[in-house]
């Protein structure tokens, strides 16, 4: 990445709720600020219902949110009407976990890769057509024979190769990437993460990459954000993070990544208890202070702010 850094998307006061009764709501994303700059592979990372890929989707208005506002660049896209939004809407697209459920299993490879192709009308005749999705299929490794093959007849791998091929198809400038490689084998993982890396290098993409897996991320990422339940604990650059981590949160994370070399397994460990609380009705102070270890009475009735510690942002009192 260039020292100059331009931001591509950010959000300020993002609020996602979804509501579950006449007075209740699932709070998922809570008065969240994130910028994503142009060319970087900011990385999303928590626990299963954390709120990252509802933060994902809303930044890209797949859900309106509840509050709060979205730029993409200088626009705001978040007060748009669909019509408005249509010409955007093409400069952001996904690639989901599970790549089985993704693709509509009755559409054959050319249709599916197709798809977003037809719907911008992009491509003047049917043989254009053809002509660009062969060199998608190129570009993300799916041999030309396949053109007529259905989503049955792939591995999982190839079919997350589709997946990306379709994504890419209109030259998006955001790709949110949302846990695109935990539904394969470790094997075929590590494939599926070069391509995406490549892929990004080749159209100058930018990805936004929800993922529970730090491994995963380490690989991958420039930028690290950690959330829980619905709020960024800790934001900094991955080497930062993964060197020397601060909250304590991020610290449990990095502890539970799986260590190969039994001499290092030995090192203190970080210990959490108990579940996550309810993200409809979140503990008040710290979101964290149920679990964590450290916690004081200011913890629980004092919400930390986001604030810059140690060329990174983290939100604990005590950092
Ligand atoms: Fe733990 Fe308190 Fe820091 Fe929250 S603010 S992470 S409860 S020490």
């Amino acid at each position: 990445m260039s020292e100059e850094k331009k931001v591509l998307l950010h959000c300020e006061h993002l609020v996602k709720e979804f509501p579950v009764s006449r007075t209740k709501s699932v709070h998922a994303v809570s008065d969240i600020d994130l910028e994503i700059y142009e060319g970087e592979c900011l990385a999303l990372v928590g626990e299963s219902g954390c709120g990252k890929s509802t933060l994902g989707r809303t930044l890209i208005q797949l859900h309106k949110p509840t509050s709060g506002d979205v730029w993409y660049k200088d626009v705001k896209i978040s007060a748009m009407k669909p019509a408005e939004f249509a010409p955007y809407r093409r400069q952001m697209q996904m690639i989901f976990q599970d790549p089985y459920a993704s693709l509509d299993p009755r559409m054959n490879v050319r249709d599916i890769i197709a798809e977003p192709l037809v719907t911008y009308k992009v491509c003047e005749n049917k043989e254009a057509l053809t002509k660009r999705v062969l060199e998608l299929m190129d570009a993300v490794g799916v041999p030309r024979d396949f053109l007529y093959r259905y989503p049955h007849q792939f591995s999982g791998g190839q079919r997350q190769r589709i997946g990306i091929a379709r994504a890419i198809a209109l030259h998006p400038s955001l790709v949110i990437c949302d846990e695109p490689v935990s539904a394969l084998d470790v094997s075929v993982q590590s494939q599926v993460l070069n391509l995406l890396k490549d892929i990004q290098a080749q159209y100058g993409l930018t990805y936004l990459f929800i993922s529970h897996d730090l491994s995963v991320v380490r690989f991958i990422s420039n930028r690290v954000c950690v959330m829980f339940l619905g709020k960024i604990c800790e934001i900094g650059d991955s080497s930062l993070i993964y060197e020397k981590p601060l909250h304590p949160y991020t610290k449990f994370l990095m502890n539970a990544i799986p260590i190969a070399d039994p001499h290092l397994r030995g090192e203190e460990k970080t210990l959490l208890e108990g579940e996550i609380p309810s993200p409809i009705n979140p503990p008040k102070g710290c979101r964290f202070h149920t679990r964590c270890p450290y916690a004081t009475e200011k913890c629980r009735t004092e919400e930390p702010a986001l604030r810059e510690v140690e060329g990174r942002r983290v939100a604990c009192h005590l950092a």
